[in-house]
């Protein structure tokens, strides 16, 4: 490791080198081979946990890790369409992903200007063979992922955040804080699925260059709003899926059966502030329901619907899926669907490349632009 020419993060290599022989990993030839064939996976949200199983299934080692204690509770993605189940398929997941989905399935019912103009009853909607749209919060599509990781043999390393990596030829040494302990893990490959600000990324210098300006201007004025979590007064079902249209925006309300709380979406191209306050004159207003008290807020975000793509998905050793590798607006809610299927993408390379059937180089870097990003890596 003393030959280390790549530096990779701003740890400096002595200290990395002084780690790693402090946990007894370097120097044991078996423990080097074996470390050469593991795939460290930073990130155990949805991308990490699908590309975790499909490699558990292909027999590969892997670690996977995430600073948080369990799997996240926050919302975000509230379902996913027909394409998501095909991809899980691959896994065996299917059956799971809808035993765990909103049963029985929602009504999507949508207003403009105050008039019903449309009603899909989704349980109604034939199975082709999957249903059309899955209404599942993401809190529950990560959980699945996790029983099905759990039942297949493996574990989460919950509470480890990566800090730092170096790499060489032969593999990656990253440094951690497994609940305050820095420690240092050996792997052969680093994948980067730890999320929009991801530390892997970063380190591999593939920061989009463009991303603060296609975050900035551009898309604020396109698209800007509020998401939250509250408890509403209204009577609305929970059963249904609400959307009220009008020329210059919407809102949207489902009621989250994972956190007991509406999940609200409104469209705010003035507003600066991210205030329960402003989603309840915004949301009145949008949805006619004047009278409508919103209180004991989870969370409220403003929304940029940010957008980024990495310069390239891989470097030598490092490689990134997600939304560490690209994040586009969460309006046509695809965000969920690409984590997968860029994790399902990438997880037959990595076996081929760990077999020796492939070479790393031969898995030549794409150049990324933000209008390529909805394609896989
Ligand atoms: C409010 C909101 C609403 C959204 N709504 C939708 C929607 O309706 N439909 C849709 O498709 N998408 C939606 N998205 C986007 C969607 O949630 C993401 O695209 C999706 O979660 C990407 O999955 P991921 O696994 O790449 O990243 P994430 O789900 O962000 O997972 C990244 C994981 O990495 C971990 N991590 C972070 N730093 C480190 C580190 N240093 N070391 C190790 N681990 C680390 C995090 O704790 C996290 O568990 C929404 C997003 C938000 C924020």
């Amino acid at each position: 490791m003393k030959e280390m020419t790549k530096k990779a993060g701003g740890m400096m290599q002595e200290n990395t080198t002084k780690k790693a022989n402090e946990a007894g990993i370097l120097g044991d030839p078996d423990m080097e081979s074996s470390a050469q064939h593991t795939v460290l996976i930073a990130g155990a949200g949805v991308g990490g946990l699908t590309l975790a199983n499909d490699l558990a299934l292909r027999g590969i080692p892997f670690r996977v890790i995430d600073p948080l204690p369990e799997p996240v509770r926050d919302s975000r993605a509230h379902g996913f369409g027909a394409r998501t189940l095909l991809a899980l398929d691959k896994l065996g997941l299917v059956e799971a992903m809808l035993a765990a989905a909103k049963q029985p399935p929602p009504v999507l019912r949508e207003y403009f200007g105050g008039t019903l103009v449309g009603e899909l009853d989704l349980g109604a909607v034939p199975r082709d063979p999957y249903p059309t749209i899955l209404a599942i919060f993401q809190q529950r599509v990560v959980r699945v992922l996790e029983a099905a990781l759990i039942e297949r043999g493996h574990r989460i390393e919950w509470s480890t955040r990566l800090l730092s990596f170096e790499m060489d030829e032969k593999g990656v040494v990253a440094t951690v804080d497994r609940g305050g302990s820095i420690e240092t893990i050996k792997a052969g490959w680093i994948v980067g699925a730890d999320g929009s600000m991801s530390v892997v990324r970063k380190t591999l210098g593939l920061d989009d260059p463009d991303a603060a300006k296609l975050s900035g201007e551009a898309s604020r004025s396109l698209l800007r709003g509020l998401l939250c979590e509250c408890d509403a007064d209204w009577k609305l079902s929970r059963d249904i899926w609400w959307l009220w249209q009008e020329r210059d925006g919407f809102a949207g309300a489902e009621y989250n059966d994972f956190t007991n709380k509406w999940h609200l979406q409104v469209i705010d191209l003035e507003g600066t502030e991210a205030t329960l306050e402003r989603m309840e004159v915004l949301l009145r207003k949008r949805s006619g329901i004047r009278t409508v008290h919103l209180s004991n807020p989870a969370w409220v975000h403003q929304a940029t619907f940010s957008q980024h793509a990495a310069r390239r998905f891989l470097a030598e050793r490092g490689t990134l899926l997600g939304d560490a590798a690209h994040t586009f607006s969460s309006v046509a809610g695809q965000g969920l669907h690409f984590a997968i299927e860029d994790a399902l993408n990438l997880g037959w390379k990595l076996a081929l490349t760990i077999a020796g059937a492939a070479s790393p180089c031969s898995c030549k870097p794409m150049k990324r632009s933000a209008a390529s990003a909805s394609k896989t890596p």
